[in-house]
């Protein structure tokens, strides 16, 4: 048997996944996440596609269900133009796509003011407002606000959800207990490589050292910072279980029986 020679090492051998569109077996790297079962070229496709398929939709439904505005005379025998807002309410509530319901809200806008809309929908008055000029303008300024991010929330987050998964304990450690536990130079505790809890956000994981499943709790020295991928590899398997796997695959690599 033969080895395949590609441009990647073998520790990128073991990254490699299927994409389910194409059907290649591509690096992670071309993925665009953890959870991505499609390379980003696919991904990038499928989209593409989805999106003309969207726009081909509203535009369908708005030939369909866009109603002509009624010429009415008003009091001082001016032209005014009306739609029926019963018809619209209805019209909006029975739609699912958010997108066009935001389309019904957009044109109303073009004859009523927010709070008659609002009102006549029976819907919020922000929903209405977010959709004028004005309020179309203020969200784009919220969008490049830059937030900051924040390590302290971040490892909060993480720690609360770390907690949760152990249903039958609670603990009541801290952000600060946690940067205790790991001390100054955290480490990855499967791999030893080293882990900048800023630079690194969301390629680490809190680990059950001893897995829920065998035993382990949520407490703070069952704990186990680790590079995902390496947590990844090891999946339910305790420490030395995993160690024991490692040995028998450097081994099966090194004598190539069955790398093909
Ligand atoms: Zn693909």
């Amino acid at each position: 048997m033969e080895i395949k020679h590609t441009d990647s090492n073998e520790s990128d051998f073991l990254e490699r996944r299927k994409c389910r569109e194409c059907a290649e077996q591509k690096p992670l790297k071309q993925y665009a996440g953890k959870e991505s079962v499609t390379c980003k070229i696919c991904a990038i496709k499928l989209k593409q596609e989805r999106d003309l398929e969207r726009e081909e939709r509203i535009r369908q439904i708005k030939e369909v269900i866009y109603i002509e505005p009624k010429v009415i005379k008003g009091p001082k025998n001016e032209e005014r133009k009306v739609i029926d807002l019963r018809v619209e309410k209805e019209r909006y509530h029975s739609e699912k796509d958010r997108t066009i319901k935001i389309e019904i809200i957009e044109n109303l806008l073009e004859f009523y003011k927010p709070t008659k809309i609002a009102a006549e929908l029976g819907i919020p008055r922000s929903r209405v407002y977010s959709r004028t000029a004005k309020g179309k303008e203020s969200r784009k300024k919220v969008n490049k606000k830059q937030y900051k991010f924040n390590l302290r929330s971040y490892l909060n987050n993480r720690l609360q959800r770390f907690k949760k998964r152990d249903k039958n304990n609670e603990f009541d450690y801290t952000v600060d207990d946690f940067l205790e536990h790991v001390g100054d130079k955290p480490v990855c505790y499967i791999s030893g490589k080293p882990i900048n809890l800023e630079l690194h956000k969301g390629e680490y994981d809190f680990d059950h050292i001893i897995p829920l499943a065998k035993g382990g709790t949520s407490a703070l020295e069952n704990l186990g910072l680790t590079i995902s991928k390496y947590n990844r590899m090891k999946w339910t398997m305790t420490t030395e279980e995993f160690r024991e796997e490692c040995k028998f695959l450097a081994h099966t690599f090194e004598t190539n029986i069955y790398l093909c």
